[in-house]
């Protein structure tokens, strides 16, 4: 039931949106990878919308004209939906937010600012994150969206609105976690597509509405039987993106009879481990939060070490017997992290599996026979 609700206020959603802009309201597009709070978004006033597509070849080709191919396949979908002009999302954004993150998303983001006519705010996004003069910096960029936020929507943003909006936000947070956690025992109420399609739905839903529609999802997965085969290995899926649509290997992981329980994916899917303080100050809260009191992703110094212990805490906590790491060709900072990751859970005696896709079909009778062999092999080692 809540599937079809959420159907069709996705279906919807871009005419109200649309209607929405014609009264005056902001539409704000950001990049993902968790370093944009949309709660400043929606204390301005506007609506935020987080740009996610991935997994189609059309905008690869399309992009070329703008970029070489070696940029990553989502960082390239980014610039060819924008050049197609055929995805609502894409094409109603007031301004793009850019987070400065990896040099990947970085071009996408001077590719739109060269051939677009709309405005991009680049938010500086430090490279470390565990020093205070790095969350200063964070937070007076934070200060500078805001102040930027103010004078585009013509609104005020008030501590106030800006804590509400915390708190519904942290609501949404607490709903996707304990979903996941549902997957912690021996009986999976949801596959790992389900769960990442939900994930994806929150960027572009009303946010009050997404919350209504996670608290109702959560009570029916309480009461619903394992959709695992009672077989099937448990595995963690790794890697820098997860796109809305890149939808091929978590079935073909599925249809080989294995079941990802958990995901730890930086880009495209949201963080929803830790939620942010309401007391003092909103924007302190905020930099603390989106910067410090997260597991980093990649692009970011010191990173591997935190990263590798929380995919270890994991690997424990749901029971994990196998990795599936996958990265998008071109990705360098994940490749180069994969070795390491490799060998230390290999110590753990938890096999790897590293996938690359650049979403073309060409590749997936391969991936399809590595995934096989894959889960044959730690049903093997179950035995
Ligand atoms: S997949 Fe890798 S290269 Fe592409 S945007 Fe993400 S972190 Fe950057």
């Amino acid at each position: 039931m809540q599937e079809e609700r959420l159907a069709t206020h996705l279906r919807d959603r871009p005419a109200q949106l649309r209607e929405a802009q014609e009264k005056g309201v902001k539409i704000i597009g950001y990049f993902p990878g968790n370093y944009v709070p949309e709660e400043l978004i929606i204390a301005s006033g506007a609506i935020p919308i987080c740009l996610i597509d991935g997994g189609d070849t059309l905008p690869l080709e399309v992009s070329l004209s703008a970029i070489p191919h070696i940029f990553c396949p989502f960082a390239r979908t980014q610039i060819g939906e924008r050049l197609l002009r055929r995805n609502p999302y894409y094409n109603m954004i007031d301004m793009l937010i850019a987070p400065i993150t990896c040099q990947h998303l970085k071009k996408a983001a001077e590719i739109w600012e060269y051939y677009g006519d709309i405005e991009i705010f680049k938010l500086g996004i430090p490279h470390q994150y565990s020093n205070d003069f790095e969350l200063g910096y964070y937070r007076d960029r934070l200060r500078a969206l805001r102040e930027r936020l103010k004078a585009f929507t013509g609104n005020k943003i008030t501590d106030k609105s800006i804590c509400s909006a915390i708190k519904l936000y942290n609501r949404m947070r607490e709903l996707l976690r304990k979903i996941s956690l549902l997957r912690c025992d021996a009986s999976v109420p949801l596959d790992a597509l389900d769960f990442v399609k939900l994930n994806h739905a929150s960027f572009y839903a009303d946010p009050a509405l997404m919350v209504d529609i996670l608290e109702s999802v959560y009570d029916e997965l309480r009461e619903k039987p394992s959709v695992a085969e009672t077989d099937a290995p448990r595995l963690i899926l790794i890697g820098p993106n997860i796109g809305y649509g890149d939808y091929k290997m978590l079935e073909l992981v599925k249809e080989a009879g294995g079941e990802i329980v958990i995901e730890e994916v930086c880009e495209g899917m949201r963080y929803y481990w830790s939620t942010i303080d309401t007391t003092g100050d909103p924007l302190e809260s905020l930099a603390r939060g989106y910067l410090r009191d997260r597991v980093p992703p990649a692009f970011m110094r010191y990173s591997a070490k935190p990263r590798l212990d929380f995919a270890l805490k994991l690997i424990t906590d749901f029971t994990v017997s196998g990795v599936i790491w996958y990265e998008l060709l071109g990705c360098e900072t994940y490749d180069a992290e994969s070795y390491f990751f490799t060998q230390k859970v290999g110590e753990r005696n938890i096999p790897m599996l590293i996938l690359e896709s650049d979403y073309g079909m060409a590749g997936v009778g391969q991936m399809k026979t590595r995934i096989e062999a894959f889960i044959e092999m730690v049903k093997g080692g179950l035995e």
